[in-house]
């Protein structure tokens, strides 16, 4: 298996995430691999199907450095009772290049799976809520821009125009697959774990 992270405007990253119904040992490598695009790329989070993979479940560092900092695995994960709000910049490993500023709320509880089944139940604050919350949105299929004001997100149509016309460039010379054969391919990952 080997992954790679997919950029917008991939299908799948409009695609809400599946729950996993049983994690097996190539789920777990799957994770694995994760954690090591995420490294490589200098993310300090990534969800599954920004790999191509429909399922619910996103890693975390908030260090962004692997042996440094706290791994998350969240499987399943949920959040709720937020409070405050908080604005910040936000980037993303699949809009290279693009930042933007953010508001989200400032506190959130976070309730999930770790790798081993055991339930996670936290309250996170700050910039790992921050984080958590931007992952979490890749699992319903949304983009940090998607909670930006329209004035704030004029200021990156021009990169996602940019980054849509590669992309269909990519499509139209065969290097990529059409946008249907995209979302087809996603049917046996949803098979096997959902
Ligand atoms: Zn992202």
């Amino acid at each position: 298996m080997s992954l790679s992270i997919v950029p917008f405007p991939h299908p799948v990253l409009r695609y809400p995430a599946k729950t996993i119904r049983r994690v097996d040992r190539e789920l777990k490598n799957l994770i694995a691999e994760m954690f090591d695009q995420m490294y490589e790329h200098n993310g300090v989070g990534l969800a599954a199907n920004q790999v191509e993979v429909p399922l619910r479940v996103f890693v975390v560092n908030p260090t962004g450095k692997r042996g440094e900092g706290e791994e998350l695995v969240c499987i399943n994960p949920e959040l709720n009772l937020p409070k405050g709000s908080d604005s910040d910049s936000e980037g993303c490993l699949s809009l290279p290049g693009l930042h933007g500023e953010v508001k989200r709320p400032e506190r959130v509880r976070l309730s999930a799976f770790d790798l081993a089944g055991n339930p996670i139940e936290r309250q996170l604050e700050g910039f790992l809520a921050r984080v958590v919350q931007h992952e979490f949105d890749h699992l319903n299929g949304l983009y940090f821009f998607d909670r930006m004001t329209d004035e704030a997100r004029c200021d990156l149509v021009q990169g996602l125009e940019e980054l849509e016309s590669d992309f269909r460039a990519r499509q139209a010379a065969g290097s990529i697959a059409s946008d249907e054969e995209l979302v087809a391919r996603l049917a046996e990952w949803e098979s096997r774990y959902a």
